[in-house]
């Protein structure tokens, strides 16, 4: 079988079969790949750690003779921190389950490849709350995918949006005026602050979003914005997000 290396991130898995794993892997240089992982969950495997969900190893696959890629060789380069900290794990998942929604596969894809990996990271980050990082990414990736809002004028009518607190359309695609917003009555109320925070994510500043301060009410309504774009650009909502939402009201 002809082999070749790739890096890669486990984005998705299921046990197959009585001790096998068939993952969705998001590869630097391959794209979104489907992977089986042989017997990996004998307790002898040294594969099996390499197959955790969100580990980024170098691996060495060898095309299979249907639509899976076989898994041959993994040296971590990143490990998976996320597993111990449940709203750290839903949020690398929630990255994981959006990658693997709009990304085809073997479409390579270096930008997303990078974006995926940083993400990841910073969910794990624990000097962050990990929404942060979910936010960014979601909204990364909206922009990716050709689906930027309209954040300075009014989406509907075109007029210059002021200094001032507006409601946010997913289905009009983008912030509104005053007018305009009385006729969406799911607009999201945003204020200055949380536009401001859309803008600095649509300008792709990774360091001065680094830098903002991110409080939990704006970041709540951050989500909802990004969640509702989402689900108007995707034929399914993301289930991660419900895993997030009920982690984030249970009691702790
Ligand atoms: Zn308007």
């Amino acid at each position: 079988m002809a082999t070749y290396n790739d890096e890669g991130i486990v984005l998705r898995r299921i046990d197959y079969g009585e001790a096998d794993r068939i993952l969705t892997v998001l590869t630097r240089r391959h794209g979104k790949i489907g992977v089986i992982a042989r017997a990996v969950r004998r307790p002898q495997s040294r594969l099996a750690s390499r197959t955790d969900l969100f580990v980024r190893s170098n691996m060495q696959l060898a095309r299979g003779r249907g639509e899976l890629d076989v898994l041959t060789q993994a040296e971590p380069i990143a490990s998976s921190p996320h597993a111990s900290d449940p709203r750290r794990a839903a949020c690398a998942s929630l990255c994981a389950e959006l990658t693997d929604r709009v990304l085809e596969d073997h479409h390579p894809d270096d930008e997303i490849y990078t974006l995926v990996a940083d993400a990841l990271v910073a969910c794990a980050d624990t000097s962050r709350d990990p929404r942060a990082a979910v936010v960014w990414f979601g909204r990364r990736m909206i922009d990716r995918l050709g689906y930027a809002p309209q954040l300075y004028d009014c989406a509907a009518c075109g007029r210059r949006l002021g200094e001032q607190a507006a409601r946010f359309s997913a289905e009009g695609g983008g912030l509104l005026c005053p007018q305009c917003a009385a006729h969406d009555p799911a607009a999201i109320e945003c204020s200055v602050r949380v536009i401001k925070c859309l803008r600095v994510a649509a300008s792709d500043d990774t360091s001065l979003w680094a830098r903002l301060q991110l409080d939990p009410a704006t970041l709540a309504v951050l989500e909802r914005v990004t969640e509702a774009e989402l689900a108007q650009h995707l034929d399914r909502r993301l289930r991660s997000f419900d895993v997030l939402r009920a982690l984030e009201t249970a009691p702790s």
